[in-house]
Order: C-alpha cells, then sequence, then structure tokens
C-alpha cells in the first residue's frame, strides 16, 4: 500500500531536484528508494509477554503487517487450561490440549519473533523489559538479555495462590501448567504402586490412598470428580485389593462448593459427591501442610485437626506473580492484588502499555471517580441535590463518555431513579440526591463489570486489543469511541466489552452442570454432551493448518472414544 504514494513522492523530488529523468530511470530510482525507505521506516515494534489466553488470542487476531512483533514466554505452547483435568487422569493426552506457538507463529502474515524466556523486569522509562532465557545455554547460568518496545502487551497470567500456608509450595500439587496435569497422573499412580508393596502396613495404605483435593472452586470439584470416575472405574480393576483403603477429600474453607455458580449446580454437586463417596468438607482452613499430614482449623469453632493424606492437589484460586507484584510497585499500584487498567485495557498512567488476563483488571473505582466529577461539575451550588432536567442532560453526558451505563440503567436497583427520568413530572421542582443515584450505580457497575479470572475474558480481551492495533490508523483520524472524560475529543476505540458466554462444571459419571447467560442452568448428561461439542469446536477452531486438524481431530476422537467408552 505504501508503495504507490512513494513512488509519487520520489518522482516529484527527482523533478524538483533539477534533472529530468527517463521512465526507467524514475521506474529504478523510485524502486530502490522505495526499498530503501522500507528499511529506514521503523516499524512500531508490539512486544507480548505470555502466551497464554491472553497473549495467544493476541497473536493469532493480529494480522497488521505494519507492526514488528516479538514475544516472549517460558512456554512455547499454548495451552488448553479447561482440559487440564481430564489430562491428570489420562482422559486427554498431555500433547492433544497443547498449540505448539511457533505454528502460530509460521501461519501468521506479519513478522513475529518468538524468545522462549521469562520477564524478569519491565523498564517502562527505556521502553525495554529484561529477560532471562530459561534454557541453560551457558556455563555462568542463565542468559540474560533485553527487548525494547514502542508498545508492550503484558498477559503473564498469574500463578497459584497457598495464602502463605506453610509446607504447600513443598508438598502440594498445583494444577495450572501441562507440567502440573503431568506430574498429577504419575503421582496418582506412585501411590498405587506404593501402596500395592508388601511392606507397606494396613494404616499406611490408607493414608498413601488418601488423596485430597483443596478449594471446591470449578478447577479442584473438577480434577475430584475427574480422580473419582478414574479410580472407580480403571484403578479397581488393575488394583482390585486396594479399593478398601481409597478415600477422596475435598476441602472448601467457605459454606459450600462450586459458590460461583448457581445455588441449583451447588446443591447438585454436593449431593452428587455425597452419593459418590467423595468427602465433602466445607468451612474448614488449611493451616499447614506437612509430607504426610494437613492441618485443619474449623472456621466456627476454631477446633483444629490433622488429616493424614497420601497426595494433595491445591486448588484454591490465583496470586499475583513476582514480576508483576514488582512492576505494581514501580508503577504505584503496590497495593493492588492485580494491575489496573482502563477501560481500552491500557495500564493506568503508562498509554502504550496494555494489561490482559489474569494479572489485570478494569479499574472500576476511576469510572466512579469520573462520574463523580461530572456530577460535581453540574451541581454548582453544592446541594448535593439535582433537579430532573438537569439530571437527565448529566446522565446523557455520562452515556456519552461512558455508554455502559445505559446497561445500568435497566437494573432493578436504578429503576427508580429511571422512571422519574422518564416522567413528565415538573422537572424544575422534582430533587435527585446525587449521592443516592451514584450509591446504586456503583452497586450495579460493581456488580456488572468486575470480571471473572477466566479464559473467556482472557481470550476477548486479546481479541479485542488485536482488532484495535489492526485499526490503530484508521481510528487515530476517526476516533469511534466514546467521548474523553478529562480531555477533549473522543476516544479511539470502544471500550472493551465482555461477552458472558456461560460456565461449565463437570461432575463426573458424564454428568455436567452448565450455567449460561440468562442464569439458564441445565445438569446432567446432556450438558456434557453440550461440554464435549463446545470443547472439542474450539479446539477444532484453534487450528487451520493440516497438522493443527489432524490435533483437532484427534481430541474430537479421544472425547468420543471416552463418551462411547463409559
Ligand atoms: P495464562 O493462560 O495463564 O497465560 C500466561 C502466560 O504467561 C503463559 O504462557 C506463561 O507461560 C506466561 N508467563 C508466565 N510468566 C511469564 C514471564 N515472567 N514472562 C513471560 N511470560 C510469562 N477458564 C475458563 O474460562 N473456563 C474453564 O473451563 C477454565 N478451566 C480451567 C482449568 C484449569 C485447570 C485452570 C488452571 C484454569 C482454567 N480456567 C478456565 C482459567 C483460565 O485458564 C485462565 O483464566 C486463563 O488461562 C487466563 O489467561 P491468561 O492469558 O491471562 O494467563
Amino acid at each position: 500500500r505504501v508503495y504507490p504514494r512513494l513512488a509519487k513522492f520520489v518522482i516529484v523530488g527527482a523533478v524538483s531536484g533539477g534533472g529530468l529523468l527517463t521512465y526507467s530511470q524514475v521506474r529504478s530510482y523510485s524502486r530502490s528508494a522505495y526499498v530503501d525507505a522500507q528499511s529506514t521506516i521503523k516499524k512500531k515494534k508490539v512486544v507480548v509477554l505470555g502466551t497464554g489466553w491472553a497473549g495467544t488470542s493476541f497473536l493469532k487476531n493480529l494480522n497488521d503487517p505494519s507492526y514488528d512483533v516479538e514475544v516472549v514466554s517460558p512456554s512455547n505452547y499454548f495451552a488448553f487450561t479447561p482440559l487440564l483435568p481430564s489430562v491428570t487422569v489420562g482422559t486427554v493426552e498431555a500433547r492433544s490440549v497443547v498449540e505448539p506457538i511457533r505454528n502460530i507463529v509460521k501461519k501468521k502474515d506479519i513478522k513475529v519473533l518468538f524468545k522462549e524466556a521469562e520477564c524478569y523486569k519491565i523498564d517502562t522509562v527505556n521502553q525495554k523489559v529484561h529477560c532471562k532465557s530459561i534454557q541453560n545455554t551457558n556455563a555462568e547460568g542463565k542468559e540474560e538479555f533485553t527487548v525494547d518496545y514502542d508498545y508492550l502487551v503484558v498477559a503473564m497470567g498469574a500463578r497459584a495462590n497457598t495464602f502463605n500456608t506453610p509446607g504447600v509450595v513443598e508438598n502440594a500439587h498445583f494444577l495450572k501448567e501441562v507440567e502440573d496435569a503431568v506430574r498429577i497422573r504419575r503421582s496418582i499412580i506412585n501411590s498405587f504402586e506404593k501402596a500395592s508393596l508388601p511392606t507397606v502396613s494396613e494404616e499406611e495404605k490408607k493414608r498413601i490412598l488418601h488423596f485430597v483435593v483443596v478449594g471446591g472452586g470449578p478447577t479442584g470439584v473438577e480434577y475430584a470428580a475427574e480422580l473419582h470416575d478414574y479410580v472407580h472405574e480403571d484403578l479397581i480393576k488393575l488394583y482390585p485389593d486396594l479399593k478398601k483403603y481409597i478415600n477422596i477429600t475435598l476441602l472448601e474453607a467457605g459454606d459450600h462448593i462450586l459458590s460461583i455458580f448457581d445455588k441449583r449446580i451447588t446443591d447438585f454437586a454436593e449431593k452428587k459427591f455425597q452419593r459418590d463417596g467423595i468427602q465433602v468438607k466445607t468451612g474448614s482452613m488449611v493451616t499447614k501442610v506437612t509430607d504426610k499430614e494437613i492441618s485443619l482449623k474449623e472456621r466456627s469453632t476454631g477446633e483444629t485437626k490433622n488429616l493424614p493424606y497420601g497426595m494433595v492437589v491445591w486448588s484454591t484460586g490465583i496470586g499475583t506473580r513476582p514480576v508483576i507484584m514488582e512492576f505494581m510497585k514501580q508503577i504505584g499500584q503496590g497495593n493492588r492484588r492485580v494491575m489496573a487498567t482502563d477501560e481500552w485495557l491500557r495500564v493506568e498512567g503508562l498509554p502504550n502499555v496494555y494489561a490482559l488476563g489474569d494479572c489485570a483488571t478494569i479499574n472500576q473505582r476511576r469510572v466512579m471517580e469520573d462520574i463523580s466529577a461530572i456530577f460535581s461539575k453540574a451541581d454548582k451550588n453544592n446541594t448535593g441535590k439535582l433537579n430532573v432536567e438537569d439530571f437527565k442532560e448529566v446522565i446523557n453526558d455520562i452515556i456519552e463518555r461512558y455508554p455502559q451505563i445505559q446497561l445500568h440503567l435497566k437494573s432493578k436497583k436504578l429503576k427508580n431513579f429511571v422512571q422519574l427520568l422518564k416522567s413528565n413530572e415538573d422537572g424544575a421542582s422534582k430533587q435527585i440526591d446525587i449521592e443516592k443515584f451514584k450509591a446504586a450505580l456503583s452497586e450495579v457497575d460493581t456488580k456488572m463489570k468486575s470480571l471473572p479470572p477466566t479464559a473467556q475474558v482472557a481470550a476477548q480481551q486479546g481479541k479485542y486489543l488485536a482488532k484495535c492495533f489492526n485499526r490503530m490508523k484508521e481510528c487515530e483520524e476517526k476516533p469511534e469511541g466514546p467521548l474523553r472524560f478529562r480531555d477533549t475529543g473522543r476516544h479511539r476505540f470502544k471500550p472493551f466489552r465482555y461477552k458472558h458466554l456461560g460456565q461449565f462444571a463437570p461432575l463426573g459419571g458424564e454428568q455436567t452442570a452448565a450455567q449460561l447467560p440468562g442464569d439458564y442452568v441445565s445438569i446432567g448428561h446432556s450438558s456434557q454432551w453440550l461440554w464435549y461439542s463446545v470443547y472439542a469446536s474450539k479446539l477444532g477452531m484453534t487450528s487451520s493448518s493440516k497438522y493443527n486438524n489432524m490435533k483437532g481431530t484427534s481430541i474430537l476422537v479421544s472425547l468420543l472414544h471416552w463418551a462411547v467408552n463409559k
């Protein structure tokens, strides 16, 4: 696209330079000038940190050749995390849930470099990221290097959260990465082999075959269900003498498992686990883990207890990676758990640094501050109230700057205010209390916009940001976003909007709970089939080359094989 414009410029330049050139001279001159110009035009460099859901989605959707892209991640693959619990018991092979980054890069029409390394420091002053290779390439240890950026996309995810509980890191398994799932699989079999040895006492067999899962969220519950099916449908056929020693316990500090789901799902899951013989223990916190015992404290009574165990999987949510923590301290966000961004996913105060996925969250407080500022400006006499007509004007102004409020205005909490605004009553005499309105709005806002740390959010953010980058020039010339709060003019892009497509909780025994948009709940075998088809199609969709189609098909076949065999 640049070529014709450059050529025209060169011809004008040649003519104005005095000598008249022949057509072929102009052509060859313009071509070489074009090549020179191309090599001297410095493309904007986009550096992506992380190859998880957010980073990979960004990479796959970015297609503007005017960027040079460099990806840095210690994982040279993308992992389809929802299938990791299935990898722990071998129903799906580890190699089937990963997609090599170099395959993704190979398919891109834009220049993308990949470095298998981890970022350990971000220097926003010099626009550099400091990295170290995860391979030992020289005698002195790990190799370090820096990568310059014009735009930085931070998508480094999160790590498992231990709440600093002593002994967890040393003794528990996490289920976060593909390697974790493979390790868990090996460890389950090791437990059975160990318990089969003639030197092991009855008491020891019971301990070794006590499998504990800490954390009753979706991942912990799914793993417990997978483990139960694996043990009772496969392993007891191989180790029939050990059946009487096997126990699975699910520990949850809260009052219920799957508390983020609808109550119907929570109730169903708790009853199903009880029928299956999985012991669900709620209301008890783990205070310490040794190599053989888990110390528990009852939340209500303070009573303590030690639970002998053989293998423990720790799945109590996510925490901040040290590199992100350091970065947050550096940019004045040290008191936060995840990085705060605006609705365009830009890290606050750093217009060319974006953060998405599990390591970031959109800052609600800022939006409410902006809305407060608009109200304060309108309330000239500082009465704390506005008449209906003035209030309508403020609301229209906010909608222009913050379109999401239109959705909020449909909520029950704001119903009374909206009715007042719509009524034909005398706008001069009716007064609306600004503080009351803001309080109701912030309640709705938090409920509607605090995004869960899920693959769905991360993937949608990656895609959104790539589309913004693809249309950067176009939108700079013709901004399409809402009016700016603190500045004049419009934002370049529409803000990020999350579209919730529902969520699954596989519960074992070919039964899955699905909570779909509109709080529609479906539990049972039909939802299991929905789960198979959604994940098989998602995995199929991640592929376009022959290799990947084969991989997508192999997953589909393994899922069908699994389903048919059950
Ligand atoms: P990640 O996907 O974790 O990616 C982070 C990336 O950053 C990785 O490539 C990592 O190697 C890289 N990285 C780490 N440190 C560095 C560094 N120092 N420098 C450079 N790169 C670095 N969500 C759902 O929506 N549905 C589900 O069913 C579901 N099931 C799940 C099951 C399991 C077992 C797990 C663990 C998670 C599940 N999730 C699910 C959650 C989902 O996986 C996460 O929300 C999602 O992975 C977040 O994406 P992300 O890109 O922010 O982080």
